[in-house]
């Protein structure tokens, strides 16, 4: 196994994201990763891109055997911190709240509205941590709940590959595994929300807590319930519309990644500063 020291980590980037990306890093390394919160969603796969060197984990583990709610969110952001990630890109599948946001839109969000009911959302939950001690009261900040780089360097990345992405707006994360009702649906779209989505939290707040890093593409596979005419949104056009965009979002994933600050200074590295979480080292 790499030395995974401070000096010398194994990964410094990461990619939560569906399968089939880590086939193209070059040099893959499989690895099992263990974590004070339990089995992360899959093996972590190590490569490069751009000299960058780069963490994957399909976030519903390999052949998609996890609904969104059964997602061990907290061992998938530790397990890659533990790696030395610091920068995270989170790729997603989300519906469409306006008719201008139609299947293939690339929504690079910045703001988050959570709307799940039960999930492990927070590293500070007062509990006993894995070690037995007490845990610190830690607040962090989530006025801003993305990475400003990593936004503008996904941006960058798209209009880059003639794909002009939506600069901003509000990802709406439910619990699922059901999709929204038309009523709920055209309830987030009076309410200003752009597309909806149901893995987006706790991903974002957990890589918050922990400083890292952290960027949603949310990549639109369908117009929602409340927007579209048909009969529903379907778990099979959602594949299909994803397949059909994988590769151009692989493309701008990896430009993304090459293009990520080497040393950090914005809101997401600063989130813990002068805070004592208690939290076991990495
Ligand atoms: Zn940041």
């Amino acid at each position: 196994m790499t030395d995974r020291t401070a000096a010398h980590p194994a990964a410094e980037l990461g990619v939560i994201g569906g399968s089939g990306l880590y086939a193209l890093l070059d040099d893959v390394t499989e690895v099992s990763v263990q974590t004070p919160y339990g089995q992360p969603s899959d093996s972590v796969f190590l490569g490069e891109v751009a000299g960058r060197r780069v963490a994957f984990l399909p976030r519903h583990g390999r052949g998609h055997s996890l609904p969104p709610h059964r997602i061990n969110y907290r061992a998938n952001l530790w397990a890659l911190r533990s790696l030395g990630v610091r920068q995270v890109l989170g790729p997603c599948a989300v519906g469409g709240l306006r008719r201008e946001f139609g299947p293939g839109t690339l929504v690079v969000p910045d703001q988050l509205v959570d709307r799940t009911a039960a999930r492990v959302q927070t590293f500070y939950d007062g509990l006993p941590l894995p070690d037995g001690s007490l845990p610190e009261v830690v607040h962090v900040s989530m006025a801003d709940p993305y990475c400003p780089e990593g936004r503008a360097a996904a941006l960058a990345a798209a209009r880059d590959h003639a794909w002009e992405p939506v600069d901003g707006g509000t990802l709406v994360v439910i619990e699922g595994p059901r999709f929204s009702t038309r009523a709920e649906s055209r309830w987030f779209t009076a309410n200003g929300w752009s597309v909806v989505g149901m893995t987006g939290h706790p991903e974002a707040v957990l890589a918050r807590e922990l400083a890292i890093c952290y960027t949603s593409l949310a990549l639109v596979t369908d117009l929602d319930a409340g927007v579209g005419t048909g009969e529903g949104v379907t778990h099979a056009e959602v594949l299909k519309e994803f397949a059909r965009n994988v590769d151009r979002l692989r493309t701008v994933l990896f430009k993304a990644l090459e293009s990520l600050p080497a040393t950090r200074d914005c809101v997401c590295s600063h989130a813990l500063d002068g805070v004592a979480t208690g939290l076991p080292p990495a």
